[in-house]
């Protein structure tokens, strides 16, 4: 057995660090965070990175967002030549938009009347952060990672996504290597919109795939 780490309270009574219930309290994610200190402190120390490169990556992150995916939807709606690379090579496509993906691929996966795709990624929180910024709660859930396979449609219900029955649901796994952003259906009605016009009806949760694009708002009567 280790050492015992023995201390005094203010009673004068024997506090034991490694019995201590109270620390039992400190739940999983504290226990993260202070893993995640501890190697950042000690890459830091060792010279593998500098502080400086943490801060810069954290600044990158923090200004990333959906708007961004919501571009590039909107131009595969808009210029058929744009769409076709992006379903071929989405990593190479997403440079003119001077978007990298670091160190994984990306896969573009499109929404057709028959196909409905939706993203997951069952083992963490694998996605497409470069382009949507950080993942939202609910994807990163056990719960949305074990039922998005097992019984798709029913998630996509909860989220108000009723899909037709004739309408197949394909389901992609993303992992360390590969990010999925499906393209969701252009809406009705929106012939001739601009591309920021289109980028306005692009949600997150569109190209995650748990929901259709935003319908075009009607004229309001006057
Ligand atoms: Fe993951």
């Amino acid at each position: 057995m280790s050492d015992k780490q023995v201390e005094l309270n203010e009673h004068g009574h024997e506090l034991l660090a490694w019995s201590d219930d109270s620390r039992h309290d400190v739940d999983e994610a504290d226990h993260y965070v202070l893993m995640a200190d501890a190697i950042r402190d000690l890459l830091i120390e060792k010279g593998v990175i500098k502080a400086g490169d943490v801060r810069e990556q954290l600044e990158f992150m923090d200004s990333r967002s959906e708007d961004m995916g919501a571009r590039i939807v909107a131009r595969a709606w808009a210029n058929p030549d744009f769409k076709e690379r992006l379903l071929a090579n989405g990593t190479e496509a997403i440079k003119e938009f001077d978007i990298p993906m670091l160190d994984a691929e990306l896969v573009v996966v499109e929404n057709t009347n028959e196909f409905h795709n939706m993203v997951v990624c069952t083992l963490c929180s694998c996605y497409p952060r470069t382009i949507l910024g950080m993942p939202p709660d609910w994807y990163k859930s056990k719960t949305y990672r074990s039922r998005s396979v097992n019984e798709p449609r029913a998630v996509l219900k909860e989220f108000g996504t009723d899909l037709a029955d004739d309408v197949a649901v394909r389901v992609h796994d993303s992992n360390a290597d590969m990010r999925y952003l499906v393209l969701p259906l252009r809406p009705e009605g929106t012939d001739g919109w601009s591309e920021p016009e289109l980028a306005k009806l692009v949600s997150r949760d569109s190209m995650i795939g748990v929901s259709p694009a935003t319908e075009p708002a009607t004229e309001p009567e006057t």
